[in-house]
């Protein structure tokens, strides 16, 4: 079972922003920029290209609406996205806010405290539509 299915099962906590029945959106726990969210299929699958094209239409769907909301929430030039999946064996979609091209490189990292990462995942949510 990977992190991820632990996250939507509840297993594990996680600072969420969306969901439906197939899909959740939540923050990155060690973001390269502030705002950095992860987009996740409920169903378990390894690779992007392993889903239906129907489940790959419907993940960048949400995706959208989740980065429309980021981009209200998050003061950035643009919203980045970046699916690599190398860490975590169960397709995500990354979203980051940049404002400079290091952001979509996965060598700079920013720490957030608990109380951060909170208020922020609720001010995303808050824009989601
Ligand atoms: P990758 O599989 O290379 O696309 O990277 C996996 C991403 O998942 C990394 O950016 C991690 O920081 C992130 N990640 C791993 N575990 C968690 C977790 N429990 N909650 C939120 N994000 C996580």
């Amino acid at each position: 079972m990977s992190v991820f299915t632990k996250i939507i099962t509840g297993e594990i906590p996680s600072y969420k922003i969306a969901e439906d029945d197939n899909f959740i959106a939540f923050l990155d726990i060690n973001p390269n920029a502030k705002g950095h969210t992860l987009v996740v299929p409920k169903k378990e699958v390894n690779k992007l290209f392993d889903l239906t094209l129907e489940e790959y239409q419907e993940l960048m769907t949400f995706s959208y609406r989740v980065a429309k909301a980021l981009e209200k929430a998050v003061p950035c030039l643009r919203i980045g996205m970046s699916v690599i999946g190398l860490e975590v064996p169960h397709v995500h979609v990354h979203l980051i806010p940049l404002n400079a091209m290091a952001d979509i490189q996965f060598a700079q990292k920013v720490k957030l405290t608990n109380d951060e990462f909170v208020a922020l995942a609720e001010s995303i949510a808050n824009k989601f539509e």
